[in-house]
C-alpha cells in the first residue's frame, strides 16, 4: 500500500440560534399537536384557521386555567421577548449571547413567573424553531404547542430561531 493521504480536515460549523421578531399568522400552521384536549379538535382547528385568514373574525383568548400553555399571558411574554431579544440585537450580541442577555434582564421586565417561564420559552435556546428551508415542507421542530397558544391568544407578534451554521475561526455564518 502506498502513502494515503489523510482527508483534508474539513471545519466544523458551530450551529448558533439566530432570532427573528416573525408575525404569528404567518408561522407554519400547528398541525402537529396530539394533547392536551384544549389545543386540538375541529372547533380549535377551525378557529386557529380563521384566525390566520382573517383575524378579526375570532375573539381573542383570554388566559384560561386548562393546561400551562393556554394560562400564560402569551400578550406580555411575547412582547417582553421581542423587547429582549431587539435589545441585544442593538447592542450587537448573537447566538446564545442573545438569551443570557434575556435572562439577565428577566427580572426588570415586570412579569409573573408563568409569563418569565415563557420568555424563556421563546427567547433561549429550545425556542419555537420552524423549518422554512426554502423547499422544506412547512413543519416545526420545536414549539407547536406555543405557536398554537398564540394564535388563540391572538398575539401578532412573536419570537422564533433558525439554528445557523458560523465559521467557529471567524464567528461568521457559513451561507451554503
Ligand atoms: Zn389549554
Amino acid at each position: 500500500m502506498g502513502y494515503m493521504p489523510e482527508p483534508s480536515e474539513s471545519i466544523q460549523p458551530v450551529y448558533e440560534p439566530v432570532y427573528e421578531v416573525v408575525k404569528v399568522v404567518r408561522l407554519p400552521v400547528p398541525n402537529e399537536i396530539r394533547e392536551p384536549d384544549c389545543m386540538i379538535g375541529p372547533k380549535v382547528w377551525v378557529r386557529r384557521r380563521i384566525r390566520r385568514l382573517a383575524p378579526w373574525l375570532v375573539p381573542r383568548q383570554a388566559p384560561r386555567a386548562c393546561c400551562w400553555h393556554h394560562q400564560v399571558d402569551w400578550r406580555q411574554a411575547a412582547g417582553a421577548a421581542i423587547r429582549l431579544v431587539r435589545q441585544a440585537q442593538a447592542a450587537g450580541l448573537h447566538g446564545e449571547r442573545i438569551s443570557d442577555y434575556a435572562v439577565e434582564r428577566l427580572d426588570e421586565q415586570g412579569l409573573g413567573n408563568r409569563e418569565q417561564d415563557a420568555v424563556l420559552a421563546l427567547a433561549c435556546t429550545g425556542g419555537i424553531e420552524p423549518n422554512t428551508e426554502p423547499n422544506a415542507e412547512w413543519r416545526y421542530f420545536e414549539g407547536q404547542h406555543r405557536v398554537a397558544a398564540q394564535l388563540d391568544q391572538g398575539v401578532r407578534q412573536t419570537v422564533v430561531q433558525r439554528r445557523e451554521p458560523f465559521a467557529p475561526a471567524t464567528g461568521l455564518p457559513i451561507r451554503q
